[in-house]
């Protein structure tokens, strides 16, 4: 006969292991409800869960500790960098425990000969580039929010400047990742180049929490370029807008940064950013960056190419305070759908395609999303036309009202167009 153990009751089980935690961690776990009420969701998903507790780690060991104690006692644990992410990530299960990272903002190295840093997992992408100011160096991925490096690392983030610089899959180089048992590795390290062992790293970067906790990341620094422009163009017509961002990826033009927005998108983000200058139509935002002749050549390509697609005048934006805004009203872009139907929660996801089937992906999707008792759909392609990323958020009424269960489901469509399109939530 199996030597069987009865595990007490999960309840039961917490309360062991909170006061084991507090005698281990002491002030750094709070029972607090504001506290973890705050830890109960991250944005958009109406989903909602307490943690029996939130954990605030400070350091390796603290993370390692919190680990093996809930390990050995069955609780899970959900890391949670500054909760941005929109898919119900950080919700955790019945009985579970919150470990925020978000106190773990250290920068550990900077070797600015390598171009590389070390950081410790919470800290953000923005407290990260104020610190390299004097460098010439900065970390270009931008998933637009304040998260955290450790959060990034996760969803393997990518934002509006992957279509230049990649995803943190191309820029992570190495991590110190805490296993559920509490045991500490590190994986990668600080040359780019290494074809020994396993390629541990990318097998974390975008495991979402469930391989283990990251509390270090050895990250890849670029050179702040000597020129920056940004510029938009309006479209009357979507499908011209998506061919001519298509078009200028297909023709190698190393730009920093492409965007789009729809028609209704934009009216939401004049109204809500204050774009009062532009037309509620469809419209491309562009980064440029490098050496000055290198962006006067992107440039004219550009105006070639969305010229040829019927795109309206170029309007530049080329003080730093113009360009922050134009960027700032494009991150903004989800409140300023939220801001559209007060009271309603929005729903986003991704849809993935070869490039070339984008164009159709948009017009395909645009009837469905203008059902009945859905909001019109907000198109949200992010520096994405390199990996054919397109988030289209839809707003629902929450509750019982039909139209948010009509709105949820849509999902399968989403997720299974022509046997391309992947959601990257569940
Ligand atoms: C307005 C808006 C725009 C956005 N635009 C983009 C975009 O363009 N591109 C994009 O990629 N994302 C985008 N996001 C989503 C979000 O910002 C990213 O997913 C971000 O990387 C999450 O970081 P975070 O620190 O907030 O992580 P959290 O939301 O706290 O956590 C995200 C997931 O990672 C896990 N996690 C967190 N920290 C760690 C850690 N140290 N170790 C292991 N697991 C961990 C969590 O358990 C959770 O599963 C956007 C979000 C908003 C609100």
């Amino acid at each position: 006969m199996p030597n069987v153990s009865f595990v007490p009751h999960a309840a039961d089980r917490l309360t062991a292991v909170l006061a084991q935690l507090k005698t281990y961690l002491g002030e750094k776990v709070s029972t607090n409800h504001a506290v973890c009420e705050a830890h109960s969701h991250g944005e958009a998903l109406d989903l909602a869960r307490m943690p029996a507790a939130v954990i605030f780690a400070q350091t390796t060991e603290d993370v390692s500790t919190a680990l093996a104690i809930c390990h050995a006692a069955y609780v899970p644990v959900v890391a949670f960098g500054a909760g941005t992410s929109v898919e119900g990530h950080v919700t955790p299960p019945e009985h579970a425990i919150s470990l925020d990272l978000s106190r773990m903002t250290e920068v550990l190295q900077v070797n600015a000969a390598d171009m590389d840093c070390r950081v410790q997992a919470g800290l953000t992408r923005q407290d990260l580039n104020a610190r390299l100011r004097d460098t010439g160096l900065f970390f270009p991925v931008d998933p637009g929010g304040e998260a955290t490096l450790g959060g990034m690392c996760a969803t393997r983030a990518s934002g509006t400047a992957a279509v230049h610089y990649g995803t943190m899959k191309e820029n992570v180089l190495g991590l110190t990742v805490v296993m559920a048992n509490g045991e500490v590795i590190k994986t990668g390290g600080r040359v780019r180049k290494s074809s020994t062992g396993y390629d541990l790293t990318s097998l974390f970067v975008g495991s979402e929490g469930t391989l283990g906790i990251i509390t270090e990341i050895q990250l890849r620094l670029h050179g702040i370029p000597e020129q920056l422009s940004a510029a938009i163009c309006q479209f009357e017509n979507l499908e011209d807008a998506v061919r001519t961002a298509v078009e200028i990826i297909q023709a190698g033009v190393p730009i920093a940064r492409v965007e789009l927005m729809d028609d209704v998108q934009m009216a939401a983000s004049i109204r809500y950013s204050g774009l009062d200058e532009l037309r509620p139509i469809t419209t491309l935002f562009f980064e440029f960056a490098g050496a000055p002749a290198s962006v006067r050549e992107q440039v004219a390509v550009t105006e070639m190419l969305a010229g040829d697609n019927n795109g309206l005048a170029f309007a530049w934006a080329d003080t730093p305070d113009e360009r922050n805004r134009l960027w700032k009203a494009r991150h903004n872009a989800f409140w300023a759908v939220k801001a559209l139907c007060p009271g309603a929660r929005v729903i986003s996801t991704d849809c993935i395609v070869p490039i070339s089937r984008l164009a159709e992906l948009i017009v395909a999707l645009r009837p469905i999303f203008r059902l009945p008792g859905c909001r019109p759909p907000f198109w949200d392609m992010s520096g994405m036309v390199i990996f054919t990323r397109l988030s289209s958020p839809t707003t629902a009424r929450r509750g019982t009202d039909r139209r948010w269960s009509l709105t949820v489901g849509l999902w399968p469509v989403h997720w299974n167009w022509k046997g391309h399109a992947v959601g990257s939530t569940a």
